[in-house]
Formats: C-alpha cells, structure tokens, sequence
C-alpha cells in the first residue's frame, strides 16, 4: 500500500489515518496553506503551521486547529510528519511524511524565490514527491522580484506624476502582503480593498510587521485617493467600487500577465508577472533536489510536467485533484464568453513580455 493514496475526499495516508488538504470533511486534516482550495471547511480536527493558524481561523471559523513549527517532528499513529517550508505565502509548508524508511513530501503550493516574508523554500529529500504544476510550461520563466518591484514603482510614480490612482489588483493573500513591501517607503497612503483588509488585520492581530495602510470605505472622501494606492482583490476589477478612484490605472500582479495577450484581454493598463508559483525552472529544480525516484503531479499543467519529467528520466504521473480555481490558479478573468487557452508554442515567443516590448508596463 502506498504512503498517500489519492482518495475521492483527498490525499490520504492510511498507516496514519490523516488527509492532507482534503476537498471533502474528514476526522483529521493536515493543511499546507490557508488558501481557500487547501484549506477546506467541514473537517473536525486541523493541523497546519503556526503562521497559518490565525489565517485558518480567519477562512474556517472556530474550528479545532493545532499548531507546529518547521522542522518539529511529531508521530500520528506511528507515522513522523513533519511541516517545511514552500515559500508560497506565509505560513506555507510541504508536508513530509516518513513510515518504514519511506518518505513522501507533499508540496501544496511553493515557489523558490525568497519573497522575504512567506519563508524560504526548504528542498526536502524523499522517495517520492507530489508536486503542483500551476505555471507548469517552459514560457513561464519569472524575472526576480526586485526587477518587477522597481517596474511597479516607476508605475506609480508616473500615474502620480499624471494626477492618477494607481490600483494594483493583488490576491488578498500572498500577493496583497508582497505588493505592500513593495510600495511602503514611497511616501504614499496605501489604501485596502475589505478583502485585503480583513487580512490584513488578522496578520497584524498575529504580530506582523506590516505597512500602514487604511481600509476603503463608502465615507472615506473621494479626493484622499487622488495619486495615492489601492489594493483590491482581482473580483473588485471593474465593478462599481472602482468608480470613486477616478481617474485611476490598473495595475495586475501576477505570473499569468507575463503573456502579454492576458494583459489585454484583462483590460489592465499594466501587467505584472510577479507570482506566488514556481516558475518552470523553479518546479525542475525543486523536483531534482529531492532526489525523488517517482513524482505525482497535481492542479496546473499536468500533463506537459509529468511528460517532461518522463521524458528526462524521472518518473512521473498526472494526478486529478480539486485543488486549483483559487487566487493565482485562476486564470484571468476573460470577458465573458471568451476562454482561456493555454498557449501553445507558436504563440508563445512573440507573446512573452520582453525587454523591448514592455510599453504595457510604464504607459
Ligand atoms: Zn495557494
Ligand atoms: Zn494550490
């Protein structure tokens, strides 16, 4: 029998009677991150890390959690788990498993660039490893935060310059929190969306040193956003709310906006490939550094991953989950009737956001 079998409630591990990340209740559920596809309502006892307990109770209500750090090994029912860092959003954690000298890790979701606030992606040797694939094509390759924080900023400066609101659409959680360290010291107010507010405040209630920052509301004075920021969920893009930042300019975070025809069909005036994913180099080596003798793929392009894998000599194959459809691992919002395609390779190369292409960026 295997360490996890994929079961119709989710990833199960039947020597220690747990789910990991269950789509369906259960007795005992082991979460990865508090994103709302992983971390699903309904089960009766949760064990996540302790950075995602105050967000978990934020989406599950009062529920029963526990908590255990990185690295703290504990036993249920024999079998040694233990929570690792996946550098995601904060509180995100691979979760190891080891029974009779096998070991399983399950990723969640990860990403290999430090963002300097989700904790930095630990490489967890095992036997095999079940792995996400959401930016799973060789097109996604992401420039370093750094570059794409500078981007955003001269952004903002030349809204400002212009008389104009810059609204950045940012996920509540992950990329509400990373696009904040971005923009905190440019002498702006920074204004939030309710969604991002309510986790904001749940991070700052949990001690986080976070920007300062205000909540949007129907009274807040029309000319106090004049120049300044907002930060809204991608559901608020253009409905009703945005009216009173007029004039204004979107800006959207993230990893899908590196194909340039998403920044248009999104109708943002800017895109920006900033994403709380591995890219496709980011899943390689993430995979090779565990050493792995067999790797499951879950939610993304699973498909084009696990050929990939095969054909380079690791062995791989597709898993069918509920994960997905949440945050990031939604592709944007498309106008209506209109579908998204994956992009094939014959589009791929002129649809890359280049060095000499960027007037999306800045205009
Ligand atoms: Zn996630
Ligand atoms: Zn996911």
């Amino acid at each position: 029998m295997a360490l996890v079998d994929f079961t119709s409630k989710g990833l199960y591990c039947s020597a220690g009677d747990f789910y990991i990340d269950p789509w369906k209740p259960v007795h005992k559920a082991i979460i990865t991150h508090a994103h709302s596809d992983h971390a699903r309502w309904g089960s009766d006892r949760y064990l996540c890390h302790t950075a995602s307990l105050p967000l978990l109770k934020l989406r599950l209500g009062d529920v029963a959690i526990e908590s255990i750090q990185w690295n703290e090994p504990i036993y249920i029912n024999g079998v040694k788990v233990s929570l690792h860092p996946a550098g995601h959003i904060i509180g995100s954690s691979q979760i190891r498993i080891e029974y009779n000298n096998e070991v399983w890790v399950v990723s969640g979701d990860y990403k290999t660039e430090d963002d300097g606030i989700s904790g930095v992606f630990e490489p967890v040797k095992c036997n095999v490893f079940i792995s996400e694939s959401t930016f799973g094509l060789p097109i996604y390759k992401w420039r370093s935060q750094q570059e794409i924080f500078q981007n955003i900023r001269e952004w903002i400066t030349t809204n400002q310059a212009t008389g104009k609101t810059s609204v950045l659409i940012a996920y509540s959680l992950g990329k509400a929190q990373r696009v904040m360290q971005c923009i905190k010291d440019m002498g702006l107010k920074i204004f939030l969306h309710g969604a991002v507010w309510n986790v904001h405040q749940t991070l700052l209630e949990a001690g986080y040193d976070l920007p300062n920052a205000e909540r949007v509301t129907p009274e807040t004075p029309k000319e106090n956003f004049k120049g300044q920021i907002i930060i809204a969920p991608p559901s608020a893009d253009g409905t009703p709310w945005m009216k009173k930042f007029s004039p204004y300019s979107v800006g959207v975070c993230s990893g899908w906006m590196q194909v340039r025809g998403n920044v248009r069909r999104r109708n943002a005036d800017a895109g920006f490939p900033l994403s709380d994913h591995a890219d496709w180099n980011g899943l390689l080596n993430a995979v090779k550094a565990t050493g792995a003798e067999k790797v499951f793929v879950t939610h993304g392009f699973q498909a084009a991953f696990s050929k990939y894998l095969n054909d380079n000599g690791v062995s791989a194959a597709e898993v069918k989950t509920e994960y997905g459809g949440e945050e990031e691992e939604t592709p944007p919002t498309l106008p209506e009737g209109e579908a998204f395609q994956e992009p094939d390779e014959s589009t791929i190369k002129s649809d890359i956001e280049t060095k000499e292409n960027k007037d999306e960026i800045g205009s």
